[in-house]
This record gives structure tokens, sequence and C-alpha cells, in this order.
């Protein structure tokens, strides 16, 4: 089956009670019993729901793995991951990992003896030098956010082999989803998603993942999802099921329509810098090229301005709703430095290339012309008032 089939079909059969095409929403939290311990596999619904497995078998699928756990939330199932850690054990993380995952990782698990360090993934020499005897776990995100700069999966992957073999490689595949890129494939054994953005797609439901075709580890994880019960209820299950059946439709959309602003906007005299992995002028263009079928749907770029323009800028667009979040058929832009990247201290962040007039796009799916006329009204007023504070006599629109 291809990636468009799975999406549709596996774990998808019809209901075997009434025949019902889609999945039911088995609401319900047991299962009646024939008798002591005779039942249909189902006994309580925190270990086992049918709307549940059904979404489980869909994401495991996606990502040409034979297992997945499903959890309440995007965050939930990286507890679950890294739950894998014990104490005295040592976990790897990139640099820039979204906020909740810096968070989890430096602010309860390094509480647990586990010891975190944080490296730059692009940088391979620094990767290889941040392993230990003790490393068990690398984590990493690529394209990051909000700044999409990439990591070399295979690259990693083959480090971790020869130079860590006793660590699980992790990759929080939210950003890509697994319509552009297959981590597994390329020598990780864990996938990690936020449901809750692409996969869902709608911006109605948060929910998360954890994929492997390590049964040894799948076993550890679904362990933790049943010991620790951070599981999505069947109707978040299944709203997140309904959106990955569009998953591959709606990225060709994401990311036809994010090039088409990335270009844009790189022409524009008003924008300074822009930043998508589908440009050309991206530095690890060629690495987006080789490891990803499509460069996503987010966007950045750097406005020339002030802070407070940039954030001018954000409110005054019609169909970029100012939001954090992502991954929606609908159109969001944020303020990176003001909003999901606000608590790390300023001289760190803008080394980090996060300045005051860094906004972010998650481009929808609405129809590209549109968008376009949106960005280009704002941004021509932005330039216009710029070139006449540069240049008070200058009346040349540009
Ligand atoms: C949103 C997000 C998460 C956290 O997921 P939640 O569903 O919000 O818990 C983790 N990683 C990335 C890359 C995200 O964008």
């Amino acid at each position: 089956m291809r990636f468009s089939t799975r999406a549709i079909h596996a774990g998808q059969e019809a209901d075997p009670t009434t025949g019902a095409t889609i999945v039911p929403i088995y609401q319900t939290s047991t299962y009646t019993q024939e008798a002591v311990g005779k039942h249909k596999g189902f006994d309580y619904s925190r270990t086992i729901n049918p709307t549940r497995l059904a979404l489980e078998r869909q994401l495991a699928a996606l990502e040409g793995a034979r297992f997945c756990s499903a959890f309440a939330s995007g965050m939930a199932a990286a507890a679950a991951v890294a739950s894998l850690l014990s104490p005295g054990d040592h976990v790897l993380i990139g640099e820039d990992v979204y906020g909740g995952t810096y968070r989890f990782f430096s602010q309860i698990v390094a509480r647990y003896g586990i010891a975190v360090t944080y490296t730059d993934m692009r940088v391979l020499d620094g990767v290889r030098a941040a392993l230990r005897p003790s490393t068990r776990m690398i984590w990493l995100e690529t394209p990051t956010n909000p700044l999409l700069s990439l990591a070399d999966i295979a690259a990693i992957a083959a480090l971790r082999a020869d130079h860590a073999p006793q660590a699980v490689m992790v990759v929080d595949n939210t950003f890509a989803t697994p319509y552009f890129q297959q981590p597994l494939a390329l020598g990780a054994q864990i996938v990690v998603h936020s449901t809750t953005k692409y996969i869902g797609g709608h911006s109605d439901v948060v929910g998360g993942a954890a994929i492997t075709d390590d049964a040894a580890l799948h076993e550890r994880i679904a362990f933790y999802q049943n010991s620790a019960g951070g599981v999505p209820g069947p109707h978040d299950a299944w709203l997140t099921m309904r959106g990955a059946k569009t998953l591959a439709v709606r990225m060709r959309e994401h990311a036809r329509n994010a090039q088409a602003i990335a270009e844009f906007l790189e022409r524009h005299p008003a924008v300074e810098r822009v930043h998508y992995p589908g440009l050309p002028s991206h530095p690890q263009h060629d690495l987006a090229r080789r490891q990803m079928r499509g460069f996503g749907g987010m966007v950045s770029f750097a406005l020339r301005g002030t802070a407070e323009e940039a954030m001018e800028f954000a409110r005054s667009l019609r169909y970029f709703s100012l939001a954090e979040s992502l991954g929606g058929v609908e159109s969001l832009i944020c303020h990176p430095a003001r909003m999901t990247h606000g608590s790390i201290p300023r001289d760190q962040r803008e080394r980090r290339g996060i300045t005051d007039t860094l906004l972010r796009l998650s481009v929808g799916i609405e129809d590209v012309e549109d968008l376009l006329e949106d960005l280009r009204t704002a941004l021509d007023h932005l330039s216009t008032t710029a070139v006449r504070s540069m240049h008070p006599s200058s009346t040349a629109p540009m």
C-alpha cells in the first residue's frame, strides 16, 4: 500500500458488529465479559479502546512502522518516550527543540537523576563529542521551530550506531509529517508527534503519538501508556484519525502555498531574510532535498524595521490569524520573540536568530492568491512608511 492509501485504509476495517464503514467512536470505559476473563480482547479503555486502536494502526502505517501508542497530547507522548530513561542515563537533545520539550526535559526529567545536555544538531562533530558511554537517548527535531534549520537524520543515526549503540534515537516529526519525511527509514528508532498539528490538521483536537518498529521499545512505551494513563479519549482519537486521512492532500497544498509565499517574501524589499527549506538560499537546501520529499508549510522571515512594526504587521493581516500552534488548514502568524519563545532570555534568543522582527507563518491551504495579496498589502504599507522615514523627501513607492 502506498502512502495516501495507507492514510485512508490502514486500521480502518468496517466495524465487525454493524458493518459501519467508518470506525465508530467507542465511547465506553469498559466492556462486558461473557465469563470471568472471557472477552473480545477489550477489557478497560485506559488499556485498550477500539477507536484509539484504529488510530494507532493508521499512524504506525504512515511512518512505515508496526507499532504506535497514542497519547492525550504531544507532551504526553514525549513523557512516555522519556520513561525509557533511568537514573544515571544521559540524554542529548537538540538545542532548538520545541519549548515544551525543553521545559519537560530541563525541569522534570533532569530531576530524576538523568543528565540532560543540549547541542546544535547541525554540527556533527559537536554531536559526536557530546555522546557519552551513558548516553541512552538522542532527541531531535528537523526542521526546527521557528528557524527551520535541519538535522541530518541519517548522519546522526550513523554516529549513534558507531559511538553510542546503546542509545535510542528519537525524532520529533511534527513539522515535516510522515508524508514528507520518514525518520525510521533513515535510522531513527522512535518517532514522536504532536498530532495536534498537521496530522489532526484542523486545529480542533490535541493529541500525540510515539511510533516505532522495535517490538521491545513498543512494549515498554505501551506499558507506560497503560501505567501512567495519558491516553486520548475515543472522540479525540476519532477526530485525529479523520484528519489524518487527508494528510497527503493537505501537505501537498501546504507546501505548494508555502513555497510560493517564501519566494514572494524573498523578493520583497521590506523583508530582510526568509527561512524555508525549499528555497535554494536555505543553507541546508541540499540536505532538505535529500532527506525530505517536500518542504512543509512553515515559513519564517525577518522584516526590516522595528519590533513594533513586526507586531503591527502580524496584527494587520486578514487571513493569517495571530496565534500560536500550527498545522491547521487555516493560516496563522506568530511573533516568536513575544509569543512561543518569550521565555528564552533575550541574548540567548537573539544569538539563535530569534530576533524581535522575526515572524513565523503556518501557511494554510486557502487560495494562495488571497494569501499573497494579504501579505503584499501589509508589506507594501510597511515599506512605504520605512522608506519615508529613511528618506523623508522620497515619495516613490517600493
Ligand atoms: C506542539 C508541539 C509539541 C507538543 O505537542 P502538544 O500536542 O502541544 O502537547 C511537541 N513538538 C513539536 C514540534 C510541537 O510543535
